[in-house]
C-alpha cells in the first residue's frame, strides 16, 4: 500500500515537465467508482500527508466506494486561502495580535507570516447611498472610503507586512467574481524537492459561497476565519471523508429558463431531501449541456442547499470558460492535460458511487422566485401572492399610494447572479425592451445593479445596454456584495414613513442568494430571490403580490398593459447579445483598471512588522484572546456553569454577531459615542469586527433573538442568577467571570446557521462561555468554537431547550475533562435546579477529529498557532504553489 499511494508520473504540457500523483495508478479499479471530488482528496492526501497517516487516508478513500460512506479522517491541505474584508479583517487583527504577542515572549514577530497565499477581496463594505444616477458608482465608492479608511489602511499594512497577502481594493469586484475570472487556476504549479509538480487548484475561502469556485473544477469550500487561520499557517484542516450526494442531471433546460431558476431549484430539492453538510457532485448527460458559467451559479448556492461544496468537475466547457475570461492558451493545455492524466476530466457517461443520488430533470426547470424568508421555498413565477397572503398581513391603517406589499428594493445583487453574462445580458434586454413601451419604475422602489466584477460593465456597454439598465433606474452602483450583504442604504422615505404608520410591509426583489429576515435590511423581514431579468420586472411592477406569469407587469408609456413575455429577450436573441458582447480581454484590462483605484494608492499605511495601535481607535483593537496567558488558554474540564442564554432553533450567526447597520439607540451605538464617534455614522457591525470591545457588546444583539431564560427580557440581556438583576449579556459575563463562576449557553437545532462569521464563535469565548450545548451545529460555526476553545456538545435526542424550561438560579454540571474527552465521546451532563432537582444524561462532543480535540486541549487555534511558531521548524512549513494570476 505504501508504495502504491505514493506513486507518480512525470508530464510534458508545451516542453514544460511537471510531476503528478499518479491517481489512477493508486486507485485501480476504485477510481471509475469514487465521485471526482474523492479523487481530488486522495491526490491531495497522496501528495501532503506523510508516513502512516497517508496511507491510513489513501486506504480510507480507496474503501469508500464499499459503503458510500467514511468515519475516517483525513488532512486536506488546499494550495490557498481566500477572503474577503469583514473576515480577513479579525483575521489580520488575530496576526497582528499574535505577532506582540511573540514579541513579548522575546521571539522574532516577523516570523509570523502565512505560508500559503492568500487574497483578500475588499468588497463586503460597499454599500448602496445613491442610486438610479449615472455617477454613483463614483459616489459610493468615496462614501466606502471614508467609512472604512482605518480598517482599510489596517489591511493595507498587512498586505506590505506579510509576504503572502495580496489585497484586492474596493472596486475590483465581489471575491467569488474576481475568484473564477482571475484568481482560478485549476491547475497550479508547486516546487516541492526542486521539482516541478502540476497539482489540482484547491483551496479554502472565509465565507460560505466559496464553492462557487466549483462551477469550474475548484475544490473548495466555506470556513471559519480560524480555520483559515491554521491552513495559512501550514497546518492541514482535518475532515471526516464526507458523504458525497450526486446529483445527476438529464435533459436540457427549456428556453428562458435561466441558472438562478435552476439553482433555486436545486436548493429546493436538496433541502426537502435533509442535505446536512455533505459534498454535492453534479453529474449525468444534463450536466454535460451547462456552460461553466451555468455551473458557477449553482454550485456558489451550496449552503443554501445545506452542502459544504457544490462540485462540477473539468471538461470542454471549463476551457472555454477559461478562455472566454482571457487566462492564456498555455494554461488550457495544462488543465486539460493534467486533469485527464490524473482521472478528473468530466465524463457525462460515467456513474460514481455516491452516498446518494439524486436525479433532476432539467426540462422540468421552469422560471421560479424564492422565499419570502428562505431560499428553499421555492414559487412558481406567478406565486408570489398566495405566499405573502400566508403570512396574513393586516394593514394598520391604508395608504393609497402604495400596494401592500411594495417593492421597497429591487437588486440585481450577487456573486450568485452576476457573474454569468446571459443572467446580467437578459436583464439588460427586458430593461431595453420596457424603455422602448415607455415603461417607468414606481418611485417607492429602490433600484441598484452591483455586478461581481467591473468586466460586466465593458460587456454590458459594448451590448449597449447600460444605457437601457440606467432608463430604468439600473445604473451600476459599484462592484461588490452592496444589498447581498446587507449594505443596501437607506429604504426610499415612502416606505419607511408607511412602514412605520402600519400600512405596508415591504418586500426586496433581489438576485441575492439569501432572504432570511433582517438580512438585507433590517426592517425589511421579506425578501424574493430571482434571476436579474425578473428583478427588473418586479422593479416595474412594485408591487411584490403582482402575478407576473398571469397579470401585466405594468403599464406602457401609452397605458397599454405589458406582459412579462413582450418584455423577455427570446433564447436566441440573448445568446446572439452575449456573443457579440463578449471580448476575453475585458477581464484582465478591467481589473488591472479597478486594481489601480487611486484612493487606496492614496491611502497612507504602516510599514512596521508590528501594527501600531492606536490606543483612541474604536475600529482596531488588539484583542486579548491572541495571547499565550493561561486566562486564554484550555477551556476543559468538570465544572458548574450559569446558563447565560437559553436559544431555540435555527439561532444564525447573524443573531450571534450581526453584521448589519449599529442601531443608532443601542448600548453599542452607547459605548462608540462615548468613544468620540457620530451616533448618525456608525456604519455596519461587520466593519467594527476589528474592535473586540464593540463586538463583545454587539453578541446577540438581534431583535429577533429571544433569551428564554426568562420572558421578555431586553435585547442581548440575560438574568444575572446571583444577584437577579437583569444586565447586558456582556456586564453579566464580566461579573460572573469575576466571581471565577463559568458559563454555558443551551440551544436548539442548528443552532449557528447562516454566514462563516467567526466573530459569532469569538463573541462567545469574550462572554466566558466554556461550552455550548445546542439539538444540533450548522459545520462551520462548530468548527469556529472549537477554534475559540470552546466545546461543542450534542444534547441527547428528546432534550431541546423548549422543553428543559431552565430559570435563572438552575446549573449546568459538565464533565469535559481533557483526558476524557475523544472525538464523538459521551459527556456527561447535570442539570441542578434551582430547586435542587437534578436531571442527568449525556450529551456527544460534537468534536470530529483528534486534531480538534488538540485544538480544545491548547484553548483554540491561536494560543497553538503561537505555540508552534515559538517551536518553529522552516521544514514545518508547507511548499507554496505559484498562482499564475496578475
Ligand atoms: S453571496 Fe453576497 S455577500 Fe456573499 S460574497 Fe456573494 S455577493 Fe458578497
Amino acid at each position: 500500500m505504501t508504495a502504491a499511494a505514493i506513486a507518480t508520473a512525470e508530464l510534458v504540457v508545451d516542453g514544460a515537465r511537471g510531476r503528478v500523483v499518479d491517481v489512477p495508478a493508486i486507485a485501480g479499479a476504485a477510481l471509475a467508482r469514487l465521485p471526482v471530488v474523492l479523487r481530488l482528496l486522495l491526490e491531495n492526501v497522496a501528495r501532503c500527508a506523510t508516513g502512516t497517516e497517508r496511507d491510513a487516508a489513501v486506504a480510507a478513500l480507496l474503501a469508500w466506494p464499499d459503503t458510500g460512506t467514511s468515519d475516517a479522517e483525513i488532512a486536506f491541505q488546499p494550495g490557498r486561502v481566500l477572503m474577503h474584508d469583514t473576515t480577513s479583517t479579525p483575521a489580520l487583527v488575530d496576526i497582528a495580535a499574535m505577532r506582540d504577542a511573540l514579541a513579548e515572549a522575546g521571539a522574532d514577530p516577523a516570523r509570523l507570516d502565512p505560508t500559503l497565499p492568500v487574497d483578500v477581496s475588499v468588497d463586503h463594505s460597499l454599500a448602496v447611498e445613491v442610486h438610479a444616477r449615472p455617477d454613483a458608482a463614483t459616489v459610493n465608492l468615496v462614501h466606502e472610503m471614508r467609512r472604512n479608511r482605518e480598517r482599510y489602511a489596517f489591511l493595507k499594512w498587512a498586505q506590505q507586512a506579510l509576504g503572502n497577502v495580496r489585497i484586492h481594493p474596493p472596486g475590483t469586484g465581489i471575491m467569488h467574481t474576481i475568484h473564477l475570472e482571475q484568481l482560478a487556476t485549476v491547475v497550479a504549479t508547486e516546487e516541492r524537492d526542486g521539482e516541478t509538480w502540476f497539482v489540482p487548484d484547491t483551496m479554502v475561502g472565509t465565507d460560505s459561497h466559496t464553492p462557487m469556485v466549483g462551477g469550474i473544477g475548484v475544490l473548495g469550500w466555506g470556513v471559519g476565519g480560524l480555520e483559515a487561520q491554521t491552513v495559512m499557517f501550514g497546518m492541514p484542516t482535518t475532515l471526516r471523508i464526507p458523504d458525497v450526494i450526486g446529483v445527476r442531471l438529464v435533459g436540457a433546460l427549456p428556453p428562458g429558463v435561466l441558472a438562478t431558476d435552476l439553482a433555486l431549484t436545486v436548493t429546493h430539492r436538496l433541502r426537502a431531501i435533509g442535505v446536512a453538510g455533505e459534498f454535492v457532485e453534479f453529474f449525468g448527460p444534463g450536466a454535460a449541456r451547462l456552460d461553466a458559467g451555468e455551473r458557477a451559479v449553482v454550485a456558489n448556492m451550496a449552503p443554501e442547499y445545506g452542502a459544504t461544496t457544490g462540485f462540477f468537475a473539468v471538461d470542454a466547457h471549463t476551457l472555454d470558460y477559461l478562455r472566454a475570461t482571457g487566462r492564456p492558451e498555455a494554461l488550457l493545455r495544462r488543465v486539460k492535460a493534467v486533469t485527464k492524466r490524473i482521472g478528473v476530466w468530466f465524463d457525462p457517461d460515467a456513474s460514481p458511487r455516491y452516498t446518494r443520488t439524486v436525479t433532476i430533470d432539467l426540462a422540468s426547470v421552469g422560471m421560479h422566485v424564492a422565499g419570502p424568508q428562505r431560499p428553499q421555498d421555492l414559487l412558481p413565477l406567478g406565486g408570489t401572492k398566495a405566499a405573502l397572503a400566508q403570512l396574513g398581513f393586516a394593514p394598520a391603517s391604508r395608504d393609497a399610494t402604495l400596494p401592500r406589499h411594495p417593492v421597497a428594493i429591487a437588486a440585481i445583487t450577487s456573486c450568485t447572479n452576476t457573474s454569468d453574462p446571459r443572467l446580467l445580458v437578459a436583464a439588460g434586454l427586458v430593461a431595453r425592451n420596457a424603455r422602448r413601451r415607455g415603461m417607468r419604475v414606481p418611485p417607492w422602489v429602490k433600484t441598484s445593479l452591483a455586478p461581481g466584477s467591473p468586466a460586466a460593465a465593458e460587456y454590458l456597454r459594448r451590448a449597449g445596454l447600460l444605457d437601457d439598465l440606467a432608463a430604468v433606474g439600473f445604473d451600476i452602483v459599484g462592484y461588490g456584495c452592496t444589498t447581498c450583504i446587507g449594505n443596501p442604504g437607506p429604504l426610499p422615505e415612502a416606505i419607511r414613513a408607511a412602514q412605520r404608520a402600519g400600512s405596508v410591509r415591504a418586500v426586496a426583489a433581489i438576485s441575492g442568494n439569501r432572504n432570511f429576515p433582517g438580512r438585507i435590511h433590517p426592517d425589511l423581514d421579506l425578501a424574493f430571490l430571482m434571476s436579474p431579468p425578473l428583478v427588473v420586472a418586479f422593479a416595474l411592477a412594485g408591487d411584490a403580490e403582482r402575478d407576473l406569469a398571469n397579470d401585466a407587469v405594468a403599464l406602457a408609456g401609452d397605458g397599454e398593459p405589458v406582459h412579462l413575455h413582450a418584455l423577455l429577450p427570446s433564447e436566441d436573441e440573448l445568446a446572439q447579445h452575449v456573443r457579440a458582447a463578449a471580448d476575453p480581454a475585458d477581464y484582465a484590462r478591467a481589473f488591472a483598471e479597478a486594481s489601480r483605484n487611486p484612493a487606496w494608492r492614496a491611502l497612507a499605511a504602516p510599514a512596521s512588522p508590528r501594527f501600531p495601535w492606536r490606543a483612541e481607535s474604536t475600529i482596531l483593537r488588539r484583542p486579548p484572546y491572541a495571547s499565550l496567558a493561561r486566562e486564554h488558554g484550555s477551556q476543559l474540564g468538570r465544572y458548574v456553569a450559569h446558563p447565560l442564554l437559553v436559544v431555540g432553533d435555527d439561532v444564525t450567526t447573524d443573531h450571534i454577531s450581526p453584521a448589519s447597520a449599529i442601531p443608532p439607540e443601542s448600548l453599542v451605538a452607547d459605548f462608540l459615542v462615548e468613544r468620540g464617534d457620530e451616533r448618525t455614522d456608525l456604519n455596519v457591525f461587520a466593519s467594527r469586527r476589528g474592535n473586540w470591545e464593540v463586538m463583545l457588546r454587539a453578541a446577540f444583539h438581534n431583535k429577533s433573538l429571544v433569551n428564554l431564560l426568562r420572558p421578555r427580557l431586553p435585547i442581548a440581556h440575560t438574568v444575572h442568577a446571583p444577584s437577579g438583576e437583569v444586565l447586558p449579556l456582556w456586564q453579566a459575563a464580566e461579573r460572573y467571570r469575576a466571581a471565577g463562576e463559568a458559563v454555558v449557553l443551551v440551544a436548539g437545532e442548528r443552532y449557528g446557521t447562516g454566514s462563516s462569521r467567526d466573530w459569532a464563535a469569538k463573541g462567545q469565548r469574550l462572554l466566558g462561555i466554556r461550552a455550548v450545548l445546542a439539538a444540533s451545529f450548522e459545520r462551520i460555526h462548530r468548527s469556529n468554537l472549537v477554534g475559540m476553545g470552546i466545546v461543542p456538545l450534542r444534547l441527547p435526542a428528546g432534550v431541546h431547550p423548549r422543553t428543559m424550561a431552565i430559570a435563572p438560579g438552575d446549573r449546568i454540571e459538565i464533565d469535559a475533562a481533557p483526558e476524557r474527552l475523544v472525538p464523538r465521546g459521551p459527556v456527561p451532563v447535570r442539570l441542578l435546579r434551582g430547586d435542587g432537582r437534578v436531571e442527568s444524561w449525556t450529551a456527544t462532543a460534537a468534536v470530529e477529529t483528534a486534531h480538534e480535540i488538540e485544538l480544545l486541549r491548547a484553548g483554540g487555534v491561536l494560543p497553538a498557532i503561537l505555540r508552534r511558531e515559538l517551536n518553529h521548524n522552516d521544514d514545518d512549513h508547507h511548499h507554496r504553489q505559484e498562482l499564475t494570476t496578475p
